[in-house]
Parts: structure tokens; sequence; C-alpha cells
């Protein structure tokens, strides 16, 4: 185990490029349960979020319900695009999402504010699959079942210097923070090569053989290259079809890994995936929260783009026997 979890933070390591002090700490629980243990341990009094979709959303809220924080501040944005985040002096960590993988919707990566306030960034959906600094963040963190091919129920941070001061420093205050969540234990754990408690050993073994599979290949470039050339092939795909358009308008916030392609009103888009399932093309489906005609295709780097091509091939025989 210990040399399983090793290697795997040896791999993030290389693979994200970690600069000088950062380290890669890992838990149960996933980035839902990160969430909580940001708000016990990363976010001192308050929290500044993006939130435009369901995930942003959803940190946002854990923020506003700890009892021991103050009342976040929000920036929303349009669902199918991203806000900005804004330098404010009154708060002591920026949340923002690399890609929302409810709408589909990328947004680059950059450090704001003042050195004492920390950039977290959730990373679930991205990590593996898009670019990045680490330099511009000081906690990137995700889950192994998106980008990485893996299972879910464990969470990775990549956390920088001044992180993990923050996280020992709050943690040696008053605030109680529940052993399971503690975000001091899970780095003390990390720089063991363990976790706290057990974890999925199938987990960690899927995603270290990812993580070095494309290191192999060329590393994140190549990944990110990879999903880029599927997304392309969709994007460019849905453009070219009078019954189909690419549901983010923005061409620059469109997401490389999760594409999200609006249908017209004759074409409903639950019964093309319906068939695409009958047929063993699976989890072409909208995110059901967002109630649009739509379907959403994970194009993440384990995907071949033959197969997504193959996919919008398919996709346009479904559509055309349904509309005959
Ligand atoms: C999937 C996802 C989550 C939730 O991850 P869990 O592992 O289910 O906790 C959070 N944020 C984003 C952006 C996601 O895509």
């Amino acid at each position: 185990m210990r040399q399983l979890v090793g290697r795997l933070r040896q791999g993030l390591a290389e693979l994200f490029q970690l600069p000088d002090g950062y380290e890669v700490a890992l838990g149960n629980g996933g980035a839902t349960s990160f969430w909580d243990s940001a708000c016990l341990s990363l976010i001192e009094r308050r929290s500044q979020h993006l939130v435009f979709g369901e995930f942003s959303s959803k940190f946002a809220k854990a923020s506003a319900a700890s009892p021991f924080l103050e009342e976040p501040e929000l920036i929303t944005a349009e669902f199918g695009s991203h806000p900005l985040p804004q330098a404010s002096s009154d708060v002591d960590a920026y949340c923002l999402t690399h890609n929302e993988t409810s709408t589909g919707v990328a947004m680059p990566i950059r450090r704001l504010g003042t050195p004492d306030q920390l950039v977290l960034v959730d990373a679930t959906s991205a990590a593996g699959g898009l670019a990045v600094e680490l330099a511009e963040a000081d906690a990137y963190y995700f889950s192994p079942q998106k980008c990485f091919a893996s299972e879910g129920g464990l969470w990775l941070a990549l956390l920088s210097p001044a992180a993990i001061e923050r996280i020992f420093r709050v943690e040696d205050s008053d605030r109680w923070v529940p052993p399971s969540l503690s975000l001091r234990s899970s780095v003390e754990n990390s720089r063991q090569n363990q976790t706290y408690n057990t974890p999925a050993i199938a987990t960690l073994f899927l995603l270290l053989h990812q993580v070095e599979q494309v290191l192999a290949k060329g590393g994140l470039a190549w990944a990110a290259a990879r999903s880029k050339e599927s997304s392309d092939i969709v994007y460019g795909w849905a453009e070219e079809r009078a019954w189909a358009s690419p549901f983010v308008r923005e061409p620059g916030q469109r997401s490389p890994v999760v594409a999200t392609i609006d249908l017209v009103p004759e074409i409903p888009a639950q019964r093309v995936s319906d068939v695409l399932r009958q047929n063993g093309i699976v989890d072409t489906d909208s995110y059901r929260k967002l109630g649009r005609n739509q379907l959403r295709l994970g194009l993440f780097p384990a995907v071949d783009p033959e197969d997504v091509t193959q996919m919008t091939r398919s996709v346009d025989w479904v559509v055309e026997a349904l509309s005959g």
C-alpha cells in the first residue's frame, strides 16, 4: 500500500511539475468531502466563490452553512458561462472551479489577491485533462473518477506551502475539526505514504496506472491535446448540424473534457440518449438539474478521439432515423 501511494504521489508531482514546497495529499471521501475539510481548515473566516453550475454551487453552500465562517462572497454567472474572481480584501480564500462538469464550462486558473489569500481550485473533472500552472493555485484538488479513469471515493490535493501553513494554523486554533475530516492529519499521513483510514486499493491502482500511462505518452500536455482533439471534433460536428449547437456560446469557455450539446426541441435528447444506450453508447445524458434538451459527452483523455468521431456518426444515424 505504501509503495502504491508513494509511486502515486511521485507520479502526480511529476505530471503537474509541482513547484518547490508543494505536497501531494490524499484522503477518503472524494471532492465533496474535501469541500467540508476546506471549510474546516483552509477557509479561515470568509471565502469568495465563483458560482456557475451545480458543483461550484455546492461548495458555496457548504461554506455558507459552516457556523464558524462568515457568509461567503458569491460571484455568479449564467449557467453556460463563467464569472471572473474579483480581488477582495474581505476574504481569505478564493474558490474557483477549473471545469464546471454540470455545464461544460472551463475557466483559466490565475492567482489573484495578496499572498495571505489562498486560491482553492476544484479541479475534479479538469485535473489530468487541462493544462495548468500549479504556482497559480494553493490547493488544486480532485477525485480520480473523471480524467484519471479510476473510481470515486478518494480525494487528492496538490497543496502549496501557504495552504499547508494555513491548515496547521487553523487546526491549532480552537476550532473543532472531526478527525476524519482533518487536513492536517491527511498531510501528515500522506507524508508517510498512507491515509488516515483504509482506502480502496483498486482506486489507487487504476489511478496510478493512468498517471504512469499519461507520463509515458508525454505528460499533461499530451493528455490535454488529446481531449482538445476530441472536443474539436464534437463542437465542430455540432456547429455543422442545423439541429445541434454547443450550449456554451463563448468558444473560449467551452470545456475540452465535457461537451454540452443542445438539440432542437423537435429532437428529444433523452430519446437519443436512450437509443444510444440500447446500443452500448452510454452516459450521454445531460445534467438532470440543468433541465435542457441536451447531450453531455465525456471527452476525458482515456477516450480515444476516433471513438468520439464514431459517436458523432452514431448520433447522426439515430437523429436521422428518429426524424424519418
Ligand atoms: C464530480 C465532481 C465533484 C464531486 O466529486 P465527488 O468525487 O463525487 O465528491 C465536484 N466537483 C466537480 C467539478 C466535479 O466534476
